[in-house]
């Protein structure tokens, strides 16, 4: 069997015999792989032009929806991807975090579409003052580029490692190629037989390579984006492609990852942190057989506690029940294949050179319900490094599979100064309920790493682990582990989008915006706000207020009402070396008083009052000063029908511009109401 690829709107079978391609328990051959054939140039236009067009021209909210359903939709289906997964080596939890933990990364995605605007673009930050009279402002926007991602993946997660990239590239509205690792491709080429199947995505948002992808980054332009997980060796080859150097093409690389964990001191043997600790790097060095790009490489262990390190951490991975996947009580399945298991015994070997194993055997181990001559079998290995200051092996060699090194420490600067010589990870972890040690820890290490975990009993049932990155958090890490960035939640999207600055009037950047910005033409020639439905509400619909003469008995009726005595607004002879020259009213009584102005109290659409996203109070305001309201419609953010709800509704965001009698602003803020909609559905 040829497992296919997926190009310019149907499978292909490539030319040729193909990659053989083995099942990682037997060795036996399940099929076969080939790209040849394939002109990636044109899958590449087929994608921008096709996939890119259509992507572009939904909103936020739209594609966050598509993705919600294409979740859905895998999610009702997932149990038909764990036998494959199987093949792979993978155990059930191991597949578990490869197919679920997958789709629940297009879940999150998609409920990132709430910190978007229903628009296809994206408005970055707020605008900038360029003038003394605010006629001419400068804002950000935030456009999907037109190009084309390709997403060149490693073995190791099939399923999660295309769907935690091609969520993010579909929310931000750009097409994908994804091209797996051959060796383990068939898996991924499952999962996109049936996100094509459901026609779901928009034709031609998604294509496949099963096989090489050589030569594909040379057809780049400057408007695509490259994103590579894998060796450091292969990332630096092609991050050094003189197309991508010469279009200024992003390239983001995920590589190999020397990641580590600290114990800390006053997690001392016999204490539960202590125990916490050993089930973490046991669990880092079994889970996926140690394949995993965020595992745990180099313990780093006070001097005092190594024997107790070495024997706990040996009588633990003594547990671990070697052998096919499917047997019940295994718990750690074979390498993916026996080319890693080849690749993985070369690298211990050169460990080996400077450090001593302490516990495991590449030989001597038993496996279960398999033969272990046929399958890419391995125990884990523990090496203990005396002198890691002086023996840095440790520090420089990735072993891809359930192999660590155990290593003391004398006091938390040097715990830092060893972890750092993994010259930058995607992630360390430190088990400790010191919050010295946590904080000197952290800052100490932070710019050497991606994402820091700190385990302690408080936090260790409910931690997520040393080992998953989130998909609302950043995955990635500087120097060796490739200096990229994936996932983290917004900003994840935004790597896929151009950022604009665009200059001009406030109503210029209101209309291009669709978001009010202050100085912008305001429509006070309509009736009430209050009295529209969401669809007939314009961004820029104004109400001028009536006005309210402030008094003193304002202040003190308020500060009965509220309890707020503040000296500022009850003792005028107080008022030395403050900025008040009389009693102030409160703030939050213009912020009161200025609602019971713009408030048009007769039952309409508006259904409540959402909350405050900002408020400032910019001028004092005194008894004797009159004020008013500018209550202008500044944003509107359509919502989803609930099924328990009659009606539909959207949030609308006021611009709330209290001015006094000299005309100048006294409190700016931005109001959310929720509004019904004229049409029910
Ligand atoms: P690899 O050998 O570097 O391959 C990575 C990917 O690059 C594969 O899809 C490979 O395709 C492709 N590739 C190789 N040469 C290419 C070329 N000239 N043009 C286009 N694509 C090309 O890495 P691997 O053995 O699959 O993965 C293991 C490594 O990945 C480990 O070092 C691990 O640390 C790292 N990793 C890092 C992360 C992370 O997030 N940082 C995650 C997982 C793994 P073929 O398979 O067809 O050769």
């Amino acid at each position: 069997m040829m497992f296919e690829n997926y190009a310019l709107g149907k499978w292909i079978k490539g030319d040729g015999d193909g990659t053989p391609l083995f099942n990682a328990i037997n060795g036996d051959e399940i099929g076969t792989a080939s790209s040849k054939g394939l002109d990636f140039s044109k899958m590449m236009k087929y994608g921008r032009e096709t996939g890119g067009h259509l992507l572009r021209k939904m909103t936020f909210q739209e594609r966050g929806l598509m993705l919600k359903k294409l979740a859905l939709h895998l999610h009702s289906i997932k149990n038909k991807f764990y036998q494959t997964s199987s093949f792979t080596g993978a155990t059930k939890i191991d597949s578990w975090i490869d197919i679920e933990g997958g789709i629940g990364n297009i879940f999150a995605n998609a409920s990132l579409r709430k910190e978007f605007p229903d628009l296809p673009y994206y408005i970055d930050g707020k605008f900038a003052k360029l003038s003394q009279n605010n006629t001419f402002i400068g804002h950000h926007i935030m456009v999907p580029k037109e190009g084309i991602c390709i997403h060149i993946n490693a073995f190791n997660f099939p399923i999660w490692g295309m769907l935690e990239k091609i969520s993010v590239n579909l929310m931000a509205g750009v097409p994908a190629i994804v091209k797996p690792a051959t060796l383990t491709c068939y898996l991924t080429e499952l999962m996109v037989r049936e996100i094509i199947a459901s026609n779901i995505l928009p034709e031609g948002s998604l294509q496949l390579i099963c096989g090489s992808a050589n030569g594909i980054i040379d057809h780049a332009t400057s408007e695509d984006i490259i994103t590579f997980t894998g060796s450091a060796s292969t990332g630096i080859k092609l991050k050094a492609n003189s197309n991508l150097i010469e279009n200024s093409v992003p390239f983001n690389m995920e590589a190999d990852s020397l990641n580590c964990s600290i114990l800390a001191k006053d997690a001392s043997p016999g204490t539960t942190n202590f125990d916490i600790f050993i089930k973490e790097v046991q669990k880092e060095m079994t889970v996926k057989a140690g394949q995993k790009c965020t595992a745990i490489r180099r313990v780093i262990v006070p001097q005092e506690y190594i024997n107790d390190v070495v024997s706990a951490l040996g009588k633990r991975l003594d547990k671990t029940i070697i052998g096919d996947p499917k047997v019940e009580g295994v718990k750690m399945g074979p390498l993916a294949g026996l080319s890693q298991k080849k690749e993985v015994i070369e690298k211990i070997q050169q460990l080996e050179k400077t450090q001593d194993i302490v516990y495991g055997n590449i030989n001597n181990f038993n496996v279960i319900g398999a033969d272990k001559n046929k399958g890419a079998f391995l125990a884990p290995i523990l090496f203990l490094n005396e002198n890691p200051l002086k023996n840095t092996d440790c520090h420089e060699i990735e072993s891809f599979g359930p192999v660590s090194t155990i290593m003391p420490y004398s006091d938390i600067d040097q715990a830092i100064k060893i972890a750092r010589l993994g010259k930058g990870s995607l992630v360390c972890s430190i088990v400790t309920n010191d919050m010295k040690i946590a904080e000197k820890f952290v800052l100490g290490a932070a710019s050497m790493h991606g994402r820091i975990l700190i385990l302690n009993e408080s936090c260790a049932k409910e931690s997520t682990g040393h080992g998953s990155p989130m998909p609302l958090l950043k995955h990635g890490g500087p120097g060796r582990a490739g200096g990229g960035e994936e996932m983290g939640g917004k900003r994840g999207i935004l790597h896929y989008l151009q950022r604009t600055a665009i200059q001009g009037h406030p109503t210029t950047i209101t209309s291009i915006t669709k978001q009010y910005q202050y100085g912008a033409k305001q429509d006070t020639s309509g009736i009430h706000t209050f009295k529209k439905h969401f669809e007939e509400i314009q961004v820029g619909d104004t109400v001028i207020t009536d006005k309210h003469l402030v008094t003193l008995n304002d202040i003190e009726n308020f500060a009965d009402l509220s309890g707020d005595r503040f000296y500022a607004h009850m003792d005028e002879n107080s008022l030395e070396d403050t900025i008040f020259t009389e009693r102030v009213a409160h703030g939050y009584f213009i912020l009161s008083k200025a609602a019971g102005l713009f408030v048009d109290p007769k039952k309409g659409p508006v259904l409540l009052n959402y909350g405050i996203d900002e408020c400032r109070f910019i001028k004092p305001v005194y008894p004797g000063m009159v004020i008013g309201v500018r209550f202008t419609v500044k944003e509107k953010i359509s919502q989803e029908k609930k099924e328990d709800e009659n009606y539909t509704k959207g949030i609308v965001k006021f611009l709330v511009d209290v001015y006094d009698d000299e005309n100048e602003t006294v409190m700016l803020a931005t109001i959310l109401t929720m509004i019904k909609k004229k049409n029910k559905l």
